[in-house]
C-alpha cells in the first residue's frame, strides 16, 4: 500500500477548523454532519467497531491506544443495574495542546454526533463530556450545541429516530491538569477529589460509578462519523503502517505562522512546517530543538527532527513521542534549560500528591533544574538528577510521573554540555551565550 503523507482540502475532516462558518446545527448540517446518522447506527454495533478497527484510528489524546479495540472491551449486554458509559476527555491541558478547543469552538456537532455513534457502538447509556474549566466560551458553545441536538431529536430519547436512547451531559472541570488523566476524571465526575486510580482495573471493567466506561479524547470521537461515512480504507490510506489517518497538529513557538492544522499522519516535520507555518523564524539554521508531542515528551534536537515522520513510530525512533501532536518549536534564542525547568515546575505544581515518587520527586527535580538553570549546581548533580528521573519513571500511579521525568531526560541526553557550561562559567563568573545541542 502506498503511503500518503500530505493532505489536500478534500481529505480534511474538520472543514470548519478556522471558524469561517458558524458552528450551529444548521451550518454543521450543510457541511455534512448529522446526515442520515440513523443509517450509520443501522450498521449495527459490531460493524461500527469493525470499521473503526480497520481504519487504524489510534487514540488522539496522547497514548495512541487503538480506538476500535478499546470500544470492543465494553460489555455486549450491559445490565440495567450496571449501564455502560462513554466519557469524552475535553480536559485539554497538556502545555502546547489546543486542538480539542478548536473542534469544540467551531465544529461541536462533529463531537456530539461522534458521541452518539461511539456511544451506540459500545452500548452506552450516556456520554459525559468533561471540558477543561478554563474553556469558558467553548463550554458555552458546547452546552448550546448539545441543546440544539436535543431540540432536533438527534440525541435523547429515540436518538435520530433509531429507537436508541442516549443522553449527552457536559461537565466543566475546575482547573486541575490531573483531571485529564482518565481515572482522575472519573473520580471528579463522581464528585470526588480528582486523583488517579490504580490500573487495572481499567475503566472498561470498572469506570464511572463502578460501571463499564470508555474514556476517549475529543478528536478520536469527532472523527468517527466521517470514518463511517467515507470508509475505513479512506482513513487508512493516510500515514504509514500502524500510524493511520489524518491528525490535528498544533504548532506553536518560533515558526513564522503558528497554527492548528489537519494533516496526514507521518508527514515529515520539515514539510509540515514549510507547508503550514511558513518555516522557522530566522530560517532552518536557526532551529535549536522541538518538543513534538506536548510537554510530556522529550525534546528532539534540530538535527534529529528535520526528516522525522510525525507519527507514533517516527518520533519514537528519535527518542520522543507523538503525544497530542502539540509541536513546540524552539529557535536558538531559547534558553533551553530555563524552558525545561519551567516545565518541571508545571509538573510539580500539578502533581496530585498521592504517590511519593511523584509528590517528592517532582519538587526535587524542579529545585535541581533551577540550580542548573542559574549554574549554581554541582557537576555531579547532573548524573544524580538523571538517576532521580529513573526512580520516578515507571514507579507512580499515573503517567504524570513519567511526564515529569522525560523532558529532563531529553535535556540531559541532548544538552549536557550546556548544563556543564553553565556550572563551569558560573564558578568562573558570568554566563556565555547558549550552545547548540551536543553532536
Ligand atoms: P495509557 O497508555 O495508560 O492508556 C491509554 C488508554 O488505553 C486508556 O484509556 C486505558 O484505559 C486504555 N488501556 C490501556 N491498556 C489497556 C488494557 N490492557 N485494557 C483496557 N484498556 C487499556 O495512557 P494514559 O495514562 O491514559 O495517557 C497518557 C498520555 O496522555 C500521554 O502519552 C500524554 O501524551 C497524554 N496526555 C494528554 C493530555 C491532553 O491534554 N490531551 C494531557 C496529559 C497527558
Ligand atoms: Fe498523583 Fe503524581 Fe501519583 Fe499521578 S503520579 S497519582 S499525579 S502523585
Amino acid at each position: 500500500m502506498s503511503v500518503i503523507t500530505s493532505l489536500t482540502d478534500k481529505d480534511r475532516i474538520f472543514t470548519n477548523l478556522y471558524g469561517y462558518q458558524p458552528w450551529t446545527l444548521q451550518a454543521a448540517r450543510q457541511r455534512g454532519d448529522w446526515d442520515n446518522t440513523k443509517a450509520l447506527l443501522e450498521l449495527g454495533q459490531d460493524k461500527i467497531i469493525d470499521v473503526i478497527k480497520a481504519s487504524g484510528l489510534r487514540g488522539r489524546g496522547g497514548a495512541g491506544f487503538p480506538t476500535g479495540t478499546k470500544w470492543s472491551f465494553m460489555p455486549k449486554t450491559p445490565s440495567p443495574e450496571r449501564p455502560s458509559f462513554l466519557v469524552i476527555n475535553a480536559d485539554e491541558s497538556e502545555p502546547g495542546s489546543c486542538k480539542d478547543r478548536e473542534i469544540i469552538r467551531h465544529d461541536p456537532h462533529k463531537l456530539i454526533e461522534g458521541a452518539l455513534v461511539a456511544g451506540f457502538a459500545m452500548r452506552a447509556r450516556a456520554a459525559y463530556i468533561y471540558i477543561r474549566g478554563e474553556y469558558i466560551r467553548e463550554a458555552e458553545t458546547l452546552f448550546a450545541a448539545v441543546q440544539e441536538a436535543y431540540d432536533a431529536g438527534l440525541v435523547g430519547k429515540n436518538a435520530c429516530g433509531s429507537g436508541y436512547d442516549f443522553d449527552v451531559f457536559v461537565h466543566r472541570g475546575a482547573g486541575a491538569y490531573i483531571c485529564g488523566e482518565e481515572t482522575a476524571m472519573i473520580e471528579s465526575l463522581e464528585g470526588k477529589k480528582g486523583q488517579p486510580r490504580l490500573k487495572p482495573p481499567f475503566p472498561a471493567g470498572a469506570g464511572l460509578y463502578g460501571c463499564p466506561t470508555t474514556v476517549n479524547n475529543v478528536e478520536s470521537i469527532a472523527v468517527a462519523p466521517t470514518i463511517l461515512r467515507r470508509g475505513a480504507e479512506w482513513f487508512a490510506s493516510f500515514g504509514a503502517e500502524n500510524n493511520r489517518g489524518t491528525k490535528l497538529f498544533q504548532i506553536s513557538g518560533h515558526v513564522e505562522k503558528p497554527c492548528v492544522v489537519e494533516e496526514s499522519m507521518s508527514i515529515p516535520f520539515r514539510e509540515l512546517i514549510e507547508k503550514h507555518c511558513g518555516g522557522i523564524r530566522g530560517g532552518w539554521d536557526n532551529l535549536l530543538a522541538v518538543i513534538p508531542g506536548g510537554s510530556s515528551v522529550p525534546l528532539v534536537p534540530a538535527k534529529d527532527i528535520m526528516d522525522a515522520p510525525m507519527d507514533f513510530d517516527g518520533l519514537k525512533a528519535v527518542g520522543s513521542g507523538l503525544g497530542t501532536a502539540a509541536i513546540i518549536v524552539m529557535d536558538k534564542s531559547t534558553d533551553i534549560v530555563s524552558a525545561i525547568s519551567r516545565i518541571s515546575y508545571f509538573y510539580k505544581h500539578e502533581s496530585c500528591g498521592q504517590c511519593t515518587p511523584c509528590r517528592e520527586g517532582t519538587g526535587w527535580m524542579w529545585r535541581v533544574m533551577e540550580r542548573l538553570r542559574t549554574g549554581d549546581a554541582e557537576i555531579g548533580e547532573i548524573d544524580m538528577l538523571q538517576q532521580v528521573t529513573k526512580q520516578v519513571e515507571g514507579h507512580t500511579i499515573c503517567a504524570l510521573g513519567d511526564a515529569a521525568a522525560w523532558p529532563i531526560q531529553g535535556l540531559i541526553r541532548h544538552f549536557r554540555p550546556e548544563l556543564e557550561r553553565r556550572i563551569t562559567e558560573r564558578q568562573g563568573g558570568g554566563l556565555a551565550p547558549m550552545q547548540e545541542a551536543a553532536e
